[in-house]
């Protein structure tokens, strides 16, 4: 998964991208990347890492101008590459030209494998660069021309910015799978608002920027100094947003089409609760795994009527250690990050709720932990149905073998977690919660979703767009953003 923020007719654009990815790091800490342009040139800056580790005050003083696009890029199975990071920057015929993507080219392989005949020579291992190539092949005029031709040839998951010596061009699939959306800030000297445009709006709060609006499906948005006009290149398809970002991937201080992703987690342990209760007494405490469990786990407290409890306290400075554990130091790994809270679950029935398990592995050392601290009884809760299917479209999920649920039972999933009970969300209760609260509070102006408006694929198996494998003879090399 990625984060893209850009910025458009504001003085300090690189320093602004830099707070703006600051705010989107939880979308990608493997590599970030600034672009900036001054209306001449581009500028560039791309790091491995987190944004706060890779660009200094130096770094960004080395890119001037008012416009900029930026991106944080999570790791996946392409590689870890400097040349991976984006902004993706090209010179070509018509100038300069730099694209900052979330999401995944489902024919990427297929579109690789025929612009290399016909003589492409790619830079990198990402499917973003199949796009660049087919904007500069383009015959037509306009750069919003171009990029709309090259994009009716690409399929898949793509919320994109790109950036020119001139515009910034904002479009999101007409599936509209990733999020993106519109916002404004004023500008100190009062003349005027500068554009701004990122992956989740929780960006726009950080630098002091008001909530416009989503980008509509299958929508381009071109932000250059005659503002901003709005455009729809592409055959409507329904829209198919993914329901993971409101599960696990989001900030949930973020809003997606008009709706609160906090509100939503609550709302799924509301109805987790209701679906998959356990006995109600005065020795039971609902606890979350933090952080993505917390909304999910007080949605389910406040539903229960039970007490919700911090009963496992979060390390805020995890990361490298130096120190080997001992075979005798058990739950290392996972106690670096979490400590259970003796206080809270001593003697208890415990109620763990998290949004979902993967492999498996972090949820049986968190039982085994909760036990060890006490609990009598310890009860699993996921705010989303079993995990079973592989994202093609932006989301880093492991293959299927490794997910748990694709091979296992829930009670076969009890036994490994070595809990007294395991619960999911059911799929209708997932997107019956999501639809309700945007049927009631979303953008005015989109339509109604229906219960058919979302992407679920990584539960259900049922994929919007086929996925279109890497021939044989090519080994898989694709990175998604
Ligand atoms: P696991 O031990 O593999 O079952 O990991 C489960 C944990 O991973 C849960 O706490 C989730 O919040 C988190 N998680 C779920 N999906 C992802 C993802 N795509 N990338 C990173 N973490 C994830």
């Amino acid at each position: 998964m990625c984060g893209v923020f850009g910025i458009f007719g504001h003085p300090e654009a690189a320093n602004m991208t830099y707070l703006g990815l600051h705010a989107l790091q939880h979308r990608g800490q493997e590599s970030a990347g600034i672009v900036s342009s001054d209306g001449e040139r581009l500028f560039g800056h791309r790091t491995m890492g987190r944004v706060q580790a890779g660009f200094s005050p130096a770094d960004l003083a080395t890119l001037p101008g008012d416009r900029a696009i930026g991106h944080v890029r999570y790791s996946t199975a392409g590689g870890s590459h400097l040349k991976n990071a984006q902004p993706l920057g090209v010179d070509y015929a018509r100038g300069s030209l730099a694209v900052a993507h979330n999401g995944n080219l489902t024919n990427h392989e297929a579109l690789r494998d025929r612009l290399e005949a016909r003589g492409s020579i790619y830079q990198t291992a990402s499917d973003t660069e199949s796009i660049v190539h087919l904007i500069a092949m383009s015959k037509k005029e306009a750069l919003r021309d171009r990029i709309a031709e090259a994009l009716e040839q690409v399929e898949g998951a793509y919320s994109l910015l790109f950036l020119t010596e001139r515009e910034i061009v904002a479009v999101r699939d007409p599936r509209a799978i990733r999020p993106l959306c519109l916002g404004e800030i004023e500008i100190a000297s009062g003349s005027g608002v500068a554009h701004v445009v990122a992956s989740e709006s929780t960006a726009f709060d950080l630098i002091g920027a008001r909530f416009v609006r989503d980008v509509a499906p299958g929508e381009m948005v071109i932000i250059s100094a005659d503002g901003v006009r709005s455009e729809f290149p592409f055959a409507p398809e329904p829209r198919k947003l993914c329901i993971f970002e409101h599960v696990y991937f989001a900030r949930p201080d973020s809003m997606i089409q008009g709706v609160s992703v906090y509100e939503v987690r609550k709302a799924f342990g509301r109805r987790l609760a209701a679906e998959q209760p356990v006995d109600p007494g005065d020795d039971l405490v609902v606890i979350p795994v933090p952080d993505s469990g917390l909304p999910a786990a007080i949605g389910f407290a406040d539903r229960a009527r039970a007490p919700f409890e911090m009963g496992l306290i979060r390390s805020h400075y995890v990361g490298r250690t130096f120190i080997e554990p001992q075979q005798s130091i058990r739950h290392f790994g996972v106690r670096l990050k979490l400590n259970p809270n003796r206080a809270v679950i001593e003697g208890k029935r415990v109620v763990v709720v998290d949004d979902s398990i993967v492999r498996g592995t972090t949820s049986r050392k968190i039982v085994k932990m909760i036990r060890d601290a006490g609990a009598r009884e310890v009860h699993v809760r996921i705010s989303s149905p079993p995990t079973r299917w592989p994202c093609y479209y932006g989301v880093d999920t492991p293959t299927r073998s490794e997910l748990i649920a694709s091979s296992h039972s829930v009670d076969e999933i009890r036994s490994y977690l070595t809990a007294d009970s395991v619960g999911y969300l059911s799929l209708e209760g997932m997107v019956e919660s999501v639809r309700s609260l945007e049927v009631r509070g979303g953008d005015a102006g989109s339509p109604r979703p229906s219960a058919d408006s979302y992407c679920h694929a990584c539960f259900s198996g049922s994929y919007p767009i086929p996925f279109t494998p890497a021939s044989p003879n090519r080994q898989l090399r694709m990175v998604s953003g």
